[in-house]
């Protein structure tokens, strides 16, 4: 049975996807048996007892022991619906970036807001998982912003800026797909696009700081790690990186040729910051900046967004097709990308 081969577009989709508690215990079950169960105590393989009252527990009937489908899963020792779960995941990972716990609980008709409080809770726990450097076979653009600063009432200024390091993957498209000049998916930025992405809060730009986000973040093995000429990226040729420090002397012009893969990033998780969440104070910006992160490195794979969020695997970054992206991206996520199983 494979039930993964596209990511419902549409709540109605998903409802029909999923429309009760077995609905969501069969995908589990699916998911981890290909074909038939097998009971992970005897080895047996036969089709287990199901009860209607409890579809994420099958019993063997073999050897008469229970298997659980949500144990390791983010699901495991609630006494939550499967049902609510699914939902809840599938709007945390396609339609409402940033949703509250109040508007999660409205949303599923649950009648306690703890309930709801701690579904995102745990979900979002799933987010903050990114781990492994980047950067094998592309370039890597590396580059400081400061999000914040504008507190209302107070005017612009450097209050309460705060300095976000991030490091993008950028690729290269092999062939120009300019077929006539109505089409709209001429390159942009030269053909560049975005792998995976990093974001991290840093505490200041020496280059003990930044150099050490790089040597975290990025594998020595990129093809070339491109920064601009700031001081505290000076040792990365010596940390063994092949390093492009570009000299920007403050022409724009420069920057967009060099960098405008994480500047279009910057750009992007401003927009999100202010506008989805009215500016974040600095002691959450990181959680915020693992969501965003989590978002963009899944975003043609919503699926495997809403897999990871329910723990149902690990290490689901997708990798990135340059067919799919036009250099735009903006969140939320979009939905018209699919995964096979
Ligand atoms: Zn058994």
């Amino acid at each position: 049975m494979c039930m993964a081969d596209k990511f419902p577009e549409s709540l109605p989709g998903f409802q029909k996807m999923f429309p009760d508690d077995a609905a969501c215990a069969q995908y589990l079950e699916s998911i981890r048996w290909r074909d038939s169960f097998q009971c992970p105590k005897c080895n047996v393989t036969a089709e287990p007892f199901r009860f209607a009252a409890r579809p994420h527990q099958l019993r063997c009937k073999g050897c008469q022991k229970d298997t659980s489908l949500i144990a390791g899963t983010v699901m495991e020792r609630t006494h939550t619906p499967l049902s609510v779960w699914f939902w809840a995941a599938y709007l945390v990972a396609s339609l409402t970036p940033s949703m509250s716990a109040v508007q999660l609980q409205r949303q599923l008709g649950l009648t306690r807001y703890e309930t709801a409080f701690q579904i995102l809770h745990k979900l979002r726990s799933g987010m903050a998982t990114t781990s492994g450097r980047i950067g094998v076979k592309t370039h890597v653009e590396i580059d400081e912003t400061w999000v914040g600063g504008e507190t209302r009432g107070k005017g612009k200024g450097s209050h309460n800026m705060t300095c976000v390091i991030g490091a993008v993957e950028v690729k290269q498209r092999k062939v120009e797909r300019v077929k006539d000049e109505h089409d709209k998916r001429k390159p942009r930025r030269g053909g560049r696009y975005a792998g995976r992405l990093r974001l991290a809060v840093v505490p200041d730009r020496t280059a003990k700081t930044l150099q050490g986000f790089v040597e975290g973040n990025v594998d020595p093995a990129t093809e070339m790690a491109v920064t601009d000429a700031w001081s505290g990226y000076s040792g990365l040729a010596r940390a063994g990186y092949q390093h492009l420090a570009v000299a920007e002397r403050g022409e724009p012009n420069v920057a967009e040729d060099y960098l405008p893969i994480v500047h279009l990033i910057f750009s992007n998780l401003k927009a999100w910051l202010n506008g989805v969440h009215h500016g974040v104070s600095p002691d959450h910006l990181q959680a915020y900046l693992n969501e965003f992160v989590f978002r963009f490195n899944r975003r043609f794979y919503p699926f495997n967004a809403f897999r990871s969020l329910l723990g149902l695997s690990v290490g689901a970054e997708g990798p990135t097709y340059a067919e799919l992206y036009d250099g735009d991206w903006q969140h939320p996520i979009t939905t018209d990308g699919s995964v096979g199983c």
